[in-house]
């Protein structure tokens, strides 16, 4: 099987981590089921976040009295030291641990540091030493946080979205990781559903020795797929290779990640889904894209202020109105009866 070493923390680890962030669709009876098959074949990083619901609390209840056999990465996004402990309480209490691995910042605006004024570097720092959090990590979505995170040389690993998409700046933050001894937790490897050829991407990650892709599972047969590659590795082939250069072709530049950090929109418009709409409806099973519900989301667009919110906030420097009208057009226009 395969391992990653997360640079100086020295944890190592099968390639295949776990992202806990879908765990929230199912039930905890499933979650735990989910979880158990994970450990019992070999999965040992579980990455996970105050900021998903009840993530957290599976995950405790899946591997009460197993902590030494995983490690577990969770995350604040607290912005004062007082907002960071109630947050650490609570995902300890949860997780029934009294540890976490890494504790990370989740997608600052800034990176936290000493003497920054918000006493989140301080307050780490102490829980560090209280035995609380072993390493100290940061995620984001903002090259600049990155890569400021990286030069500080406060952080022992950098969570941050990864796959064959991404641009050479992001490929940079992956080189930057190893020459700094940081870890490089991969999100979004899959990003947001829009890559569906998973062996296509494993054997992508399988070429970069220091990245750790966390794949966020819901359902078993998901699972199963990530766990047949660690017996039976893909090969970067002629065939996948095409898989790549053709969803490169299809997907690079301005197209909407899924991540939702534009939200939420004054007029509740799910923005996150809908300005990926034709590209969803292409790529994944069409069907859930054009049920009553889905056609209801897509309409608000109708309400859409055009006040800019969004855009201000997409980490990528999307026009987001002016994708989710583009969005739209075409889906009206596939109701009507375009072929696509
Ligand atoms: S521009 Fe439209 S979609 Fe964006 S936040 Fe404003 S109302 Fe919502
Ligand atoms: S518009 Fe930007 S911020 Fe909003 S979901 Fe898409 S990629 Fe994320």
């Amino acid at each position: 099987m395969r391992t990653v070493t997360l640079g100086k923390t020295g944890i190592t680890v099968n390639k295949n981590g776990f992202g806990a962030l879908p765990i929230q669709r199912i039930s905890e009876e499933e979650a735990v089921k989910l979880l158990r098959k994970a450990h019992d074949n070999g999965i040992d990083f579980y990455d996970t976040a105050r900021a998903y619901t009840d993530s957290e609390e599976k995950l405790g209840a899946a591997f009460e009295g197993m902590r030494d056999k995983i490690y577990i990465a969770s995350k604040t996004m607290a912005e004062d030291a007082q907002g960071f402990w109630k947050d650490l309480e609570t995902t300890l209490r949860n997780l029934k641990t009294d540890y976490l691995d890494i504790y990370q910042f989740h997608n600052p605006e800034s990176c936290p540091k000493p003497g920054d004024g918000s006493g989140l570097y301080e307050a780490m720092l102490q829980a560090r030493e209280e035995g609380k959090v072993r390493f100290i990590g940061i995620t984001n979505h903002r090259l600049a946080v990155a890569e400021e995170a990286i030069e500080s040389g406060l952080y022992d690993t950098l969570q941050f979205p990864f796959s064959y998409l991404s641009s050479d700046k992001e490929l940079a933050l992956v080189e930057g990781c190893q020459k700094a001894d940081m870890g490089f937790i991969a999100m979004k490897a899959l990003s947001g559903g829009l890559i569906t050829n998973s062996a296509a991407i494993y054997a992508y990650m399988l070429g970069y020795d220091n990245v750790l892709p966390i794949w966020g599972i819901q359902r078993e047969r998901e699972l199963d797929e990530f766990l047949s590659y660690q017996d039976k590795e893909p090969v970067l082939d002629e065939a996948l290779r095409k898989v790549i250069a053709a969803d490169r072709e299809e997907l690079l530049g301005e197209f909407c990640r899924g991540c939702g950090y534009c939200m939420p929109c004054p007029v509740g418009i799910e923005i996150n889904n809908c300005a990926r709409m034709s590209l969803m409806i292409r790529r994944a099973p069409s069907d859930a894209q054009l049920t009553e519900e889905m056609q209801a989301k897509m309409k608000q667009i109708e309400e859409c202020l055009h006040c800019g919110q969004c855009s201000k906030k997409c980490p990528f420097g999307l026009d987001t109105p002016a994708l989710l009208e583009k969005n739209y057009k075409d889906y009206k226009e596939i109701l009507a009866g375009k072929e696509y």
